[in-house]
């Protein structure tokens, strides 16, 4: 078997993101990103389980950032999260994620704010969404957000967000979907029931395990 690739700059990625993870203190990347990055970039559907701290969020981060087009202005990724204080966190790290890339537009959408001014940003449009499943949703009824362009949909903490009772919620949210995106499943466990559960949101996917903290 061919070892794993275990540096960022080993990657298929754009010299401005590599110089980007290396400001930011990431040269070696996690187990899951290891794994995890080569499937993203081939445009495959993925299923990836590890510990929390493992480095999900770049995880995903860099699969969106590295098929990202900034002069497109539509959104092309969505990632769900099961709280604000996470679709936060996401945000944040997307933030430090895209900075060599200028003119990335990321908006948050979660309950306990505003609507209005949310629909407000929502007119200008954005790159990539982060929300939670209630406030998507009330914006996908609302036609506030158009999310047939998206071609990366990313499930956060899928486990929790089940858990939490969302699940048709996010059904909702995948039909609003393009059917032409690429799916992606970020997950700390994934019981046989959520595996049933979630089937029809992902094509062949690629299953990767990662049992390490790092
Ligand atoms: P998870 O979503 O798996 O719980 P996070 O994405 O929140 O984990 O990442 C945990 C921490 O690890 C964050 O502080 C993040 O900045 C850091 N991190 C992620 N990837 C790397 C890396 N390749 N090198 C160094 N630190 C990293
Ligand atoms: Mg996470």
């Amino acid at each position: 078997m061919m070892p794993l690739t275990k540096r960022f700059s080993d990657l298929p990625l754009s010299s401005s993101l590599i110089q980007n993870l290396g400001s930011l203190g990431y040269h070696e990347m996690t187990d899951i990103q290891a794994a995890s990055i080569p499937v993203m970039l081939e445009q495959k559907d993925l299923i990836a389980q590890a510990k929390t701290g493992s480095g999900k969020t770049a995880a995903f981060g860099i699969g969106i950032l590295s098929k990202l087009n900034p002069s497109y202005f539509a959104t092309q990724a969505l990632i769900i999260c099961p709280t604000r204080e996470l679709a936060d966190q996401v945000s944040n790290e997307l933030r430090r994620l895209a900075r060599a890339t200028p003119n990335i537009k990321i908006l948050t959408l979660c309950g306990g704010t505003a609507m209005r001014p949310q629909i407000a940003s929502l007119e200008h449009g954005a790159h990539i969404l982060v929300g939670t499943p209630g406030r998507l949703l009330d914006h996908i009824g609302r036609k506030s957000v158009n999310l047939s362009t998206v071609q990366t949909l990313v499930l956060d903490e899928a486990d929790r967000m089940v858990d939490m009772g969302f699940y048709e919620d996010i059904v909702g949210i995948v039909a609003a979907c393009s059917p032409r995106r690429q799916t992606l499943l970020f997950s700390a466990t994934y019981p046989s029931d959520m595996r049933m559960a979630t089937a029809s949101f992902l094509r062949d996917p690629i299953e990767i395990r990662v049992e390490s903290q790092h």
